[in-house]
């Protein structure tokens, strides 16, 4: 689970998603030695056939988050519905915007820009890829049309994108 938002929401966030029919769930920090762990005890959790919340973050990551933060966000945003994420396209119910009363700092209605809430380019398989479903060297375009000196989608764009990071690390010349 994402550190930074782990850090504002809480790891208690995350109970609704796990239990008997739920899914293993571990908080990790960036650091190597944090993404290490984390993959380590979500490995423990499917061998154990369990599903949990494993807080390995704590040291950030509190069980209810951020209560300044999250009384900020609860006094200027409200839940607007489905939001389009990178890859994975619209989810129910993700959303946050502005509350009307502040509409006066919305940027797209202050300066009436209409934000495109654009797809992934053709051919990009980003969404697959964050889900677990494809590895990068599974894109026709890994490493070929798409390299971190020129992304193609947005995995290949920072350097901590899952593209980027196969790209670096030697990803490039795994058989797929
Ligand atoms: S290699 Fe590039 S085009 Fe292919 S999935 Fe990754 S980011 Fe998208």
């Amino acid at each position: 689970m994402s550190a930074h938002v782990s850090a504002i929401i809480g790891a208690d966030a995350y109970r609704p998603f796990v239990g008997p029919t739920g899914v293993p769930c571990v908080i990790a920090g960036f650091e190597p030695l944090d993404i290490l762990l984390g993959l380590e005890r979500i490995l423990e959790q499917i061998k154990a056939g369990e599903a949990a919340v494993d807080n390995q973050y704590a040291r950030v990551v509190k069980p209810g988050g951020n209560t300044k933060a999250r009384a900020v966000m609860e006094r200027f945003f409200f839940a607007a519905g489905g939001c389009a994420w990178r890859g994975l396209g619209v989810v129910p119910q993700s959303g946050l915007a502005l509350k009307p009363e502040y509409s006066a700092y919305d940027a797209e209605i202050r300066y009436g820009i209409a934000v495109q809430r654009g797809n992934e380019p053709s051919g990009c398989l980003c969404g697959e890829v964050i889900k677990g479903k494809t590895r990068p060297p599974q894109c026709p375009m890994f490493g070929k049309r798409c390299t971190p000196d020129h992304p193609v989608g947005p995995c290949m764009v920072s350097s901590e994108g899952t593209c980027s990071a196969y790209f670096k690390y030697g990803g490039i010349h795994e058989t797929v």
